[in-house]
């Protein structure tokens, strides 16, 4: 009885930017609980390599690719549209493409500015809008939003990331406030410190490495696996009544000093 509560067999999802890192594990993960996933991203041989290895797992008909640019409103239009004709009516989407730009802010041009909050907020507006006009008509639709510790937090050198993460607290509020009577849950998912790949060399940092594991209370990075089981929740039907919140995912780092 529990367990179906989060069961979201043969339920589409979309996850954008899920050709590699935690998108990559998200969608994997909501395969693995029976979704049938769409994957996203830019570069299209990489996609295309992501396609193939979850098919290879998961079945040809339960895992699709379409590449588009989450900044762009026409291909967005094209995207969704596509994954509603050839896939499914759109159930979950998980807006997760998004970009780093590192640079003290008085060395910060407008443009990487403009690019960084068009990728990791605009993008989250302009996939939103689409996948709710396909769901608010048919009552139901999950959106889920991926934040980040730099939605409550700041540090030097990542202005434009932690304005774009602080703007995705309140577009999953505005969406909420716009969508939840319609029969959408929307909210957020605040990842911490997560150890992947990319991560790889701050973990084999000793400095770092210590600081991070001083600043957690769980006392550990984060793995993949760590987002995976609150992202299935907040995709199901046990979430029903979850609306506008930001889930931090972080080992306590954002409720202490
Ligand atoms: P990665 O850099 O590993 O992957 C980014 C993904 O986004 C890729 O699939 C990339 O596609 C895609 N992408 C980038 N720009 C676009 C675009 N314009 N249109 C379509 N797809 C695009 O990122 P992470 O896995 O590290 O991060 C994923 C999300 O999680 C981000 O929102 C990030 O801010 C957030 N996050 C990450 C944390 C971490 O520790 N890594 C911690 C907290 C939050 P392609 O491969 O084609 O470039």
């Amino acid at each position: 009885m529990a367990a179906d509560m989060f069961d979201i067999s043969g339920r589409v999802a979309l996850v954008t930017g899920s050709s590699r890192g935690i998108g990559n594990a998200i969608a994997r993960g909501l395969a693995a609980a029976g979704a049938v996933v769409v994957l996203n991203g830019l570069d299209a041989d990489r996609l295309e390599g992501a396609r193939a290895a979850l098919a290879a797992e998961f079945g040809e008909d339960r895992i699709f690719a379409r590449r588009f640019d989450v900044t762009d409103a026409a291909e967005v239009a094209d995207g969704v549209a596509w994954v509603e004709r050839e896939v499914g009516p759109l159930e979950i989407l998980v807006n997760n493409a998004g970009v780093q730009h590192r640079v003290p802010m008085l060395e910060l041009d407008v443009e990487d500015w403009e690019r960084v909050l068009r990728t990791n907020l605009t993008s989250a507006f302009l996939v939103g809008r689409e996948a709710a006009r396909h769901m608010i008509p048919r009552g139901r639709g999950k959106i889920i939003n991926i934040a980040s510790v730099q939605t409550d937090l700041a540090r030097p050198t990542i202005a434009p990331y932690t304005a774009s993460k602080g703007g995705i607290r309140n577009l999953t509020r505005a969406m909420t406030a716009e969508w939840a009577a319609e029969g959408l849950q929307i909210n957020a998912i605040a990842p911490g410190y997560i150890h992947t790949e990319m991560t790889q060399n701050l973990v084999d940092d000793e400095a770092f490495n210590s600081w991070i594991l001083g600043r957690t209370p769980a006392h550990r990075w984060g793995s993949v696996e760590d987002i995976v089981g609150p992202a299935i929740w907040l995709a199901s039907d046990a979430s029903k009544f979850v609306n506008g919140q930001v889930v931090f995912i972080d080992g306590g780092m954002t409720t202490v000093v």
